[in-house]
């Protein structure tokens, strides 16, 4: 189990060290696929192939199921001959290369089939695509990880988290995701931001960064102490995002399996820091560490 110094915040102003470990959930010896999620991202556009990409391929090595992926058309043919694994689908695209508006009931009808959903890497910063986003948020009845260009389609529209009170609803952002969400740095208490945005908004917020805070909308919230700078690379948020999309599907609740998957994210790092150092480490390498991670936590 994890983890000894995975950090919970308590009302009484202090940090304590969580006493009740976290597992994974066992995987019965009856199993099937099927009990291990039916996740979807939903991400990529021309220039961002690489985002879905890792994010469905973290998946896969963190558990899951069965992970579909839906991607603009044109980089359809890019993104299926790198993922073995997951099953990816193309979505019409407009000319920008980004989703088109058109694509929004074939993508609701894919996450209401799907047991959590995974919506933002690499999906681009057009206004058709928040549009899509927002349609879909206020529509979708499955728990949603919203990252990258999934958050930032909720600059100036943060009341569509208004209409999913009640469904799981977590938000992945760095600082300047959060900024552009509305969120409020400038007293320099990352923790005491990420807790009133979480109970303020009725979400889980996950503000990512050295120390990455999970809060939730009670005002509790854990800070990781896994993790290194060397994680401080394009497409390391991608993987995040996966670990989280798995656990979800595998059945843990959002309150174990988001500071886990944040745990589990950061160890990966930890161990290629140590392995092969700070400087090489790749997103790709937190992937290929994610089993020896997980064993840890059986
Ligand atoms: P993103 O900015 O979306 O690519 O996400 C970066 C990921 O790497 C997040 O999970 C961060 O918590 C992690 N990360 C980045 N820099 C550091 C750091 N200095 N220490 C620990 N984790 C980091
Ligand atoms: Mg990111």
């Amino acid at each position: 189990g994890i983890p000894l110094d995975l950090v919970l915040w308590t009302e009484s102003n202090f940090y304590s060290v969580c006493e009740n470990d976290v597992y994974l959930p066992r995987r019965e010896r009856d199993a099937y696929k099927g009990n291990f999620g039916r996740d979807y991202i939903l991400g990529g556009s021309v220039g961002y192939t690489g985002a879905p990409v890792l994010a469905a391929r973290a998946a896969v090595r963190a558990g899951a199921g069965l992970v579909s992926v839906g991607v603009p058309e044109p980089i359809w043919p890019v993104v299926a001959m790198k993922l073995d694994e997951a099953m990816p689908s193309p979505l019409p695209a407009g000319k920008t290369g980004m989703l088109s508006l058109e694509a929004t009931e074939q993508i609701l009808a894919r996450m209401n089939s799907s047991d959590v959903c995974l919506i933002g890497p690499g999906l681009g910063r057009g206004n058709g695509v928040a549009s899509v986003v927002r349609h879909l948020l206020r529509s979708a009845h499955t728990a949603v990880i919203l990252d990258a260009d999934g958050i930032n389609a909720l600059e100036g529209h943060i009341d569509v988290l208004e209409a999913r009170r009640g469904v799981v609803t977590i938000l992945t952002p760095h600082d300047g995701e959060f900024l552009r969400l509305g969120g409020d740095l400038s007293s320099g208490d990352r923790l005491a931001a990420a807790r009133s945005f979480a109970q303020e908004h009725g979400c889980c917020l996950v503000l990512k960064g050295h120390r990455t805070i999970t809060a939730f909308p009670d005002g509790s919230a854990y800070v990781n102490t896994t993790g290194n700078p060397g994680m401080a690379k394009g497409g390391s948020g991608d993987v995040l995002g996966g670990i989280i999309l798995a656990l979800l599907g595998q059945g843990m609740s959002c309150r174990e399996a988001v500071p886990m998957a944040v745990w589990l994210h950061g160890r990966a790092g930890d161990l290629c820091a140590e392995e092969i150092g700070e400087y090489g480490m790749t997103p790709g390498d937190l992937i290929e560490r994610l089993p020896r991670v997980l064993r840890e936590c059986e």
